[in-house]
This record gives structure tokens, sequence and C-alpha cells, in this order.
């Protein structure tokens, strides 16, 4: 068990690429904590530097209070599982699992029944309890990846470093694993630092989810703070399937929100986030089960509304995600209960209303600040 905590923590690549840029992060002992971010933005070299796979540029690394920027990655009592699962193919998984703890048998002061009981225990754990004998090449993607999570358990470290671990699985794999991994955490309670780009992922595993950018940390919080309460325009339009739909407009008579010839009146809560702010442009965001979809013919007004031509209707069952364009937008989506589905098809027109008091009020410029967290509610 461990803390794991950054200070200021930048790692600069030679030729001047700062692919992580200060991170200041607290990890608490026993947490999952999920690093997400868009392919580049530095979660994985974060994860090597606390393997001690890459080098500090700057800042310190401390796992449980002890700095630990110059310590040898196989004194960081680490494990760490990747990818492409890194098994050795001409041992059996048996001997996979035991060759690490075989190797410094001595230096762990561990007998060999011992290094046999921690193997077929963490065996038995991860349901490989009947291909011990087996080599690699004769296992499931699923089950190699268990045998790669397998080496990490038997060395009952102080944290588990997950990279992109279910990225080689088909999706209904890596699903079920995924929830295996959770359990399993739920069972060992050993603090775990997993990185991958995938958002549902990361929501649904981690106890706190690091949303990255550009080597910066953008947000660091729970799951559903993260989603609900996104700091600024890129985590918005990062977690969430569909994506937040995003309007660019400016404010009139200090109560709509106005884009091309559509009029929202803003509720109490945005327009109090929009005090003392000078006139100019500025986004309103809406996630797509903000927006509520009526057909043609039941339309009732057109404030608060956007009118439409349906393009794509994926059904979903007990709802349906409907992909339309506005005049002034050729991309939205809205998400809605299947109740319209049968009066709805490609290039119906449409309305769809926002429900404003559900919305987002975003800056328009780079740091895209979401200025409706500054107000309760
Ligand atoms: P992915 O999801 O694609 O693996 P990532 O978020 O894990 O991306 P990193 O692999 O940490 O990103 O890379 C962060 C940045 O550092 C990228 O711009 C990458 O090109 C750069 N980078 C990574 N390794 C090196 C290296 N050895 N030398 C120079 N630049 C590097």
């Amino acid at each position: 068990m461990a803390t794991v905590e950054f200070s200021n923590v930048s790692k600069i690549y030679p030729g001047g690429v700062r692919a992580v840029n200060n991170i200041s992060l607290a990890i608490h002992d026993r947490e999952f904590v999920v690093l997400v971010g868009p392919s580049g933005c530095g979660k994985t070299t974060t994860l090597r530097m606390v393997a001690g796979l890459e080098e500090i540029s700057e800042g310190t690394l401390a796992i449980d209070g002890r700095v630990i920027n110059h310590v040898a990655p196989k004194d960081r009592d680490i494990a760490m599982v990747f990818q492409n699962y890194a098994l050795y193919p001409h041992m059996t998984v048996y001997k996979n699992m035991a060759f690490s703890l075989q190797l410094r048998r001595r230096e762990l002061k561990l007998t060999r029944r011992q290094i046999d009981e921690r193997v077929r225990q963490a065996a038995g754990i991860l349901g490989l309890s009947d291909y011990l004998n087996r080599k690699p090449k004769a296992l499931s993607g699923g089950q190699r990846q268990r045998v790669a999570v397998g080496r990490a358990i038997v060395r009952n470290p102080k944290a588990f470093l997950f990279d992109e671990p279910l990225s080689n699985l088909d999706a209904k794999l890596r699903v079920e694993t995924r929830a295996e991994i959770k359990k399993l955490h739920l069972r060992l309670n050993t603090t775990t630092i997993y990185v991958t780009h995938d958002q549902e992922e990361a929501m649904t595993l981690g106890d706190r989810v690091v949303v990255m950018k550009d080597g910066v940390v953008q947000q660091c919080a729970r799951p559903l703070e993260v989603y609900e309460r996104p700091v600024n325009q890129f985590v918005a339009g990062f977690v969430g399937t569909p994506p937040m739909n995003f309007f660019t407009g400016k404010i009139i008579d200090g109560k709509y929100f106005v884009f091309g010839n559509q009029r929202m009146a803003l509720p109490p809560r945005l327009l109090q986030s929009l005090q003392g702010r000078s006139n100019g442009p500025i986004i309103l965001g809406a996630r797509p089960e903000a927006l509520s979809l009526v057909p043609e013919g039941r339309f009732a007004g057109q404030e608060n509304s956007i009118s439409g031509t349906a393009s794509v209707i994926e059904p979903l069952g007990d709802r349906m995600d409907v992909y339309f364009s506005s005049d002034e937008h050729s991309h939205l989506i809205c998400r809605t209960d299947a109740t319209h589905a049968m009066e709805i098809a490609p290039l119906s027109p449409l309305r769809v209303y926002l429900a404003l008091d559900k919305c987002h009020l975003f800056d328009a410029d780079s740091a895209g600040r979401n200025i409706s967290l500054a107000v309760k509610g």
C-alpha cells in the first residue's frame, strides 16, 4: 500500500519536447486513479516516470513520502502491466508469474514454497489455475492479459501501474476485463495508477480521473464531478459519449443567449455567472441528454429550441441518439427516449428543446474556462 505524490513534475525529452508539464498530484493510499487524455497528452510518460523507466526532468516524485527520483526501478516496489503484456513466450504461465520472484528470491527473503503459494494464489484469483502449464501462445488475448496482471500481483507491490492494458482485447472482452480489474482492486486494495485514452474506461474504473492535455493536468476529480462540472471546454468535450454540443453566440438584452436566428432565455444560474463580464462571444455547452426532441407537427413554440434536420438515428433500445444539423451547425447530437422512434427518420425535420438549467457556459478563448461553475447549483 502506498501514497504517490507528484510535486511540480515535468518531463522534457531531448530536443525540448515538454511531454509532461508541471504536474502536482497526490494519489492516496489504496486509491485507483486513471490518467486519461488524447494521444500524445503525456499519460504514458507520467506512468513511466513512476515506474522509473523515464528520468524526471523537474520536480519530485515521492512514494510513501520518500522521494524516489533516483531510485532504481527494481527498488521502487512497483509493478507495471503493459499494453503488449510483455510475457516470456518460452515460459509457462507458472514460470512467467514466478520468474521475477525466483530471480530475486534471496534478496526478497522468500522460500520456494512461498513463491509457489503466491503464484497459485494469484492464479486462483485470476481464474488461471488450469492454465499454469501452458505457454502464452496457447492462451487467448484475455488470458494472456490476466497472466500479465498475475505477474504483477505475485510481487505484492506497493502500487500497480497499468498502461492501456485492455487495448489489445476485443470490445466485449474489454468490458469484461475492465470489471475484473475493478473487482481485483476492491479485493487487493493496492494503490493503482491506470492509463487509458478511453474516457469510458476512465469513468468506470477510477476513484478519481485525471484528464490531461498537452502534458498538463486539466482536471482531477471523481468521475461524476468531471462529467457534471467540467472545468473547461476541453474536459467537457472529451468526457462523455456522445460528446457535448457547443454553440458559440453572445448575450443580448442581458438575458438571452443568441446564435444565428436562435434565442435562448438563460436561467438565473447562468445569468448570475455572467455578472461583471463584458459582452463578447461566449460558448454554450449542452450534453446530448440536455436536448429533447420533438417531431414536426408537435412543435411547442420556438424559444429555447433549435430547428434542424435529422441525419443519423441510432436506436439503443430504451433511448436513441439522433444526429442532426441546423442552419448554423452541421453536427449536433441529441440523446432522447425512444418515444418518437417511429416518427423520426433521416431527413425528418425536427426541433430540439434545450434544458438550459443543465447547460454550461464557457469562455470563447483557448482556455475555454467553464464560467458557470462559479455559481452553485
Ligand atoms: P498515447 O496514448 O499515444 O500513448 P500518451 O498520452 O501516452 O500518448 P506520451 O507517450 O506520454 O503520450 O507522449 C507525450 C509526448 O511526448 C508526445 O508528444 C510524444 O511524441 C513525446 N515523446 C514520447 N516519447 C518521446 C521520446 N522518447 N522522445 C521525444 N519525445 C517523446
